[in-house]
């Protein structure tokens, strides 16, 4: 595909072309980490990174260039491997071979700058007050369920606005992934709900199943929902 594509039709141009490639065996990740490649491929943000473990990295690697994407892997804190993906070589100059600390990170990343420092409390306190961890947690499952299609933990104050900065993005990376396929919409969106439905210890084993299955489905192409 030539690099010469923009916006919706480079991001589709990317969505299939790694369709049949996994970015991570826990479902939600995946979704994640696609969602970030495809808003970045349709130009709503500069940079963005893959997290997950990186499988078939180097195929998802192919595929980003092929549409004209700058990539580069580094570590992360943990010493796993990850993707940096960006839309023009300067962000690749800047960024590549540093050591971004969590606040540029989610600043290269266009968070919302209230979720940045949000990020920056939370974990402040889980290395200093592990007793408060659940507490300075409790955003974290809710801001998956109500904002599925961003990848940072929204704050509080955009948990309870539907007018936040989180909101507007997420709501633009929704109709960005209902353009490119309605069906990865609606997975994403039922492996979401299937997530909270975690937290009932006695489905546990089914729920999982669920999850998988519907992941499963947006390879196989096959309906689950
Ligand atoms: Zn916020």
């Amino acid at each position: 595909m030539p690099p010469t594509l923009f916006g919706i039709d480079k991001a589709r141009s990317l969505y299939i072309s790694t369709k049949s490639l996994k970015l991570a065996s826990i479902p939600p990740l995946d979704i994640t980490d696609r969602i970030s490649m495809l808003s970045v491929a349709a130009g709503l943000r500069p940079v963005g990174l893959l997290e997950a473990e990186g499988l078939q990295l180097s195929q998802v690697r192919d595929a980003l260039i092929d549409v004209g994407i700058f990539t580069w892997i580094a570590s992360s804190r943990e010493g796993d491997k990850v993707l940096w993906l960006a839309t023009n070589a300067e962000d690749r100059k800047r960024l590549k071979g540093t050591s971004p600390s969590e606040e540029e990170i989610g600043r290269s990343l266009s968070y919302p700058e209230c979720c940045v420092q949000d990020n920056e409390v939370r974990n402040n306190v889980l290395y200093t007050q592990p007793d408060d961890a659940m507490e300075a947690l409790k955003n974290v499952p809710r801001s998956a369920e109500k904002f599925l299609f961003v990848s940072h933990v929204a704050c509080s104050g955009c948990l309870n606005s539907e007018e936040s900065p989180t909101a507007m993005m997420n709501s633009q990376l929704s109709s960005l992934v209902q353009e490119i396929d309605s069906r990865m919409h609606e997975v994403a969106l039922a492996i979401a709900e299937a997530t909270g439905e975690l937290q009932d210890e006695g489905q546990r084993s089914q729920t999982i199943q669920k999850i998988m299955r519907l992941h499963q489905s947006l390879f196989s192409g096959k309906s689950a929902i």
